[in-house]
């Protein structure tokens, strides 16, 4: 199978390196092409800015999801977005790995998104109406292709529980998961974290890589995040709010998982 790893830490020498190295010698073995898109190694511009749009007219306010439309539609855009989004085609899976800086993806990672993810490949897609807003959430450019997050974290697994100061670990990916995977089309599958990496050493190192590469060996048959598809009757529209029959009385992120009625 086709794996596309978008890879986003500064040094090589860190455990993201090693984890990284150790995911593309695992899948290679495993048989798998294995594409990377190591955004610091390649000075990934991160700023989605009027560069990115050659052709707009300067004299008028810059309107990035208009311009997005306009380039991608022509055939205009960068060379350096184009790469990646044919890699996304390209890819049967992806594969995210990054250190949580803020709760969330590092800035350059989050550039990669901006501007690769252009209007009419990952948004904007599909009819919108008032009776089909789009084909996201479930459908879109990338429906069929697998995603995951492989995500390294100072914090401990507790401080991500459920009832952990920091916030469920799938209730802090929920923009990530959710918002930049599901939205495009992507199945999501659970994420692979590493809890307490000021406490790694060799030992801890083997032990995560037996767990990441059963979770690499397994990429293609885990069973996925059961969001729920915008498209498939649980939501009334066009108001995109949650039908009121379907897990009353709640308004956590995780209603939007099918199992939520369950809970
Ligand atoms: P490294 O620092 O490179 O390594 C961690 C440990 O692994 C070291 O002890 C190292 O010796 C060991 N190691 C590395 N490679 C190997 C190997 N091959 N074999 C054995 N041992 C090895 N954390 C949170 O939980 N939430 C946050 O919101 C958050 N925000 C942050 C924001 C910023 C700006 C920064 C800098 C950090 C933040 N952190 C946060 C912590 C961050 O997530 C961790 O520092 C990061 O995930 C560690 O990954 P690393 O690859 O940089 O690890």
């Amino acid at each position: 199978m086709n794996i596309l790893l978008i890879y986003a830490h500064p040094e090589s020498r860190s455990l993201n390196g090693s984890l990284r190295d150790f995911a593309i010698a695992h899948l290679k073995a495993k048989g798998h092409e294995v594409k990377v898109s190591d955004l610091y190694k390649m000075q990934w511009k991160a700023a989605l800015d009027p560069d990115d749009t050659p052709g707009y007219d300067h004299q008028m306010p810059f309107n990035p999801a208009v311009e997005s439309q306009r380039v991608f539609a022509a055939g205009a855009q960068p060379k350096d977005v184009e790469i990646e989004q044919a890699k996304l085609l390209w890819a049967d899976a992806v594969i995210f790995q990054f250190p949580m800086w803020w709760f969330s993806m590092p800035a350059i990672l989050k550039g990669w998104v901006d501007r690769v993810y252009a209007y009419g490949f990952a948004y904007g897609v599909g009819e919108h109406s008032e009776k089909h807003w789009g084909d996201r959430y479930g459908e879109g450019t990338l429906a069929g292709k697998r995603a995951m997050l492989t995500v390294t974290m100072g914090g401990w697994e507790s401080h991500y529980s459920d009832r952990g100061v920091s916030g469920a670990l799938n209730d802090v990916l929920f923009p990530i998961q959710h918002g930049i995977l599901f939205y495009p089309g992507f199945t999501v599958l659970p994420p692979f974290p590493v809890y307490k990496t000021g406490k790694v050493d060799a030992a801890r190192f083997d032990q995560l890589c037996s767990a990441y590469a059963a979770r690499l060996d397994n990429l293609f048959t885990d069973q996925p995040l059961p969001f729920r598809r915008q498209n498939a009757g649980d939501y009334d529209i066009p108001a995109l709010t949650l039908k009121p029959h379907i897990a009353p009385g709640r308004h956590d992120l995780g209603i939007h998982l099918t199992d939520s009625d369950a809970t």
